[in-house]
């Protein structure tokens, strides 16, 4: 990178989002353009060039994974206080190690002048940056938080083979990603082990993890479903991930495909290489020819993070035959969690990304993720609140996803303490740790907890008392 380049085409300022009174409805709808904000308000990028900015290679290079490059970027926008929120967090209740794409900075405070005061509300510096007063204090953790909330792990039928329902699996390639995600629900696995969470290591040679996988679903024509995920697909070399999607391809029982990555928003140039987006050509050819549904399935939870080259790569992959590229967002407070926040992402991805908004999940109960969860009575709220604005295909639905029993959508309990927090719910199938045991699974209930200081003083007064 050369520091004499020419500053060229500098994208323009965003147009300021509409301030119409929002009388009348409790939401109003007004289209917004996307625009890419201008990097170079940033001290650290005054020089960098669209070039620059679009090269997948510089954005990965200039990830920033420590305090020592943010500053590098933000220099004196954000002041020694807000530097020093982020130390004590690293060292003490960060599950995720830093790592965020410029692409992903660049979405943060995108409208005003980046202050401490603004970076510190941003929604997305909320959940990819967070400090330790984010935190909560009194109940930081839930007492049954749990670094594999979902058993993920137990239910691996192969190194990185999750078989948790019966026709479909999560194929999870590798353990990293080119973004960490504060509140990522596979804290166990991804990324590298922080002060707080040494983490659990996948063991085999890549290729005999691949060939384990395949072996498995060969030999399980009931499995018609994979979810190939990591960690994120764009970290695999698209040689060996396009081989592992080919030799899926070649299994004439599996029916879905779904490619799951986040970069899709956080590094949209990765799904924009000329190598990729020919490989991904490939792959969907075959998939068309054999009727296989070839789908991609990306993570935004804000209407901040879609820009016009997060647009360009979704356009990009439905241009090259993948049948459907849809979003999974997670439900956070201070990041989404109220249904004009919601309504503004879902109407950024339907109408001027074509995404589909498919899923919103509730933040899984993992530690030190309280401040994040919401409960399951707030999850109801909003997703009535959702109700009757988007298309009805394009109306999202918000799930919790039960430890042992898998995804419901929030109005599917069968019995909820709203003093105590406590949701309870059931499931149509055995799992596979389930499939021998001699227990009644499907007569069982399964709880799930809101985040305690959500409930009423009698319930807090309930968990003081159990802790
Ligand atoms: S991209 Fe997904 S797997 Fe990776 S850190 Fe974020 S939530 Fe976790």
């Amino acid at each position: 990178m050369t520091q004499a380049e020419p500053v060229e085409a500098i994208p323009q300022p965003r147009p300021t989002v509409d301030a119409t009174p929002r009388a009348g409805q409790p939401y109003e709808y007004r289209r917004r353009p996307l625009v890419e904000p201008d990097w170079t308000r940033f001290p650290g990028w005054t020089h960098v060039t669209r070039d620059m900015w679009e090269s997948a290679q510089w954005q990965r290079v200039h990830c920033v994974k420590n305090i020592k490059q943010l500053r590098a970027v933000l220099g004196d926008l954000v002041d020694e206080t807000f530097y020093a929120d982020l130390a004590e967090d690293q060292a003490n209740t960060a599950t995720m190690s830093m790592l965020v794409p410029p692409q992903m900075i660049n979405t943060m405070v995108p409208d005003g002048p980046v202050t401490t005061e603004a970076f510190y509300t941003d929604p997305v510096r909320r959940y990819m940056i967070p400090v330790a007063s984010d935190r909560r204090t009194d109940w930081a953790s839930h007492p049954y938080s749990a670094r594999d909330s979902l058993h993920e792990h137990d239910m691996w039928v192969a190194e990185g083979l999750t078989h948790r329902y019966p026709t479909k699996v999560l194929a999870e390639l590798l353990s990293t990603c080119p973004q960490y995600c504060g509140h990522c629900t596979r804290m166990d696995l991804v990324g590298n082990s922080t002060p707080a969470v040494d983490k659990l290591k996948l063991t085999l040679k890549p290729v005999d993890r691949y060939e384990a996988h395949i072996t498995y679903l060969k030999a399980h024509p009931g499995v018609r479903d994979v979810v190939v995920s990591g960690g994120d697909v764009a970290n695999v070399p698209w040689k060996n991930l396009e081989s592992y999607l080919m030799s899926l391809l070649s299994i004439d029982t599996i029916r879905d495909i779904r490619l799951a990555t986040k970069a899709l928003m956080g590094l949209p140039q990765h799904w924009l290489q000329h190598d990729v987006v020919e490989g991904l050509e490939r792959v969907a050819r075959t998939a068309s020819r054999r009727g296989v549904n070839l789908a991609i399935h990306t993570h935004v939870n804000h209407a901040n993070s879609i820009t016009p080259l997060v647009a360009k790569a979704a356009q990009t992959a439905l241009e090259v035959g993948v049948r459907d590229v849809r979003n999974q967002g997670v439900l956070m407070r201070g990041v989404n969690a109220t249904a004009p926040e919601l309504l503004d992402l879902c109407f950024a991805l339907q109408g001027e990304a074509g995404i589909l908004p498919y899923y919103f999940y509730m933040c899984d109960m993992i530690p030190n993720a309280e401040h994040w969860r919401v409960a399951v009575w707030q999850a109801q709220q909003l997703q009535h609140d959702l109700m009757g604005y988007l298309p009805g295909y394009a109306t999202p639905r918000i799930v919790c996803d039960v430890p042992f029993v898998g995804k419901r959508w929030v109005h599917m309990l069968t019995e909820y303490d709203r003093e105590r927090g406590i949701s309870y719910w059931t499931k149509n199938y055995r799992t596979s740790i389930e499939a021998a045991s001699g227990e009644d699974v499907l007569a069982k209930r399964h709880p799930y907890y809101d985040p305690i200081d959500t409930l009423p003083d009698a319930g807090k007064a309930w968990w003081s008392a159990q802790a």
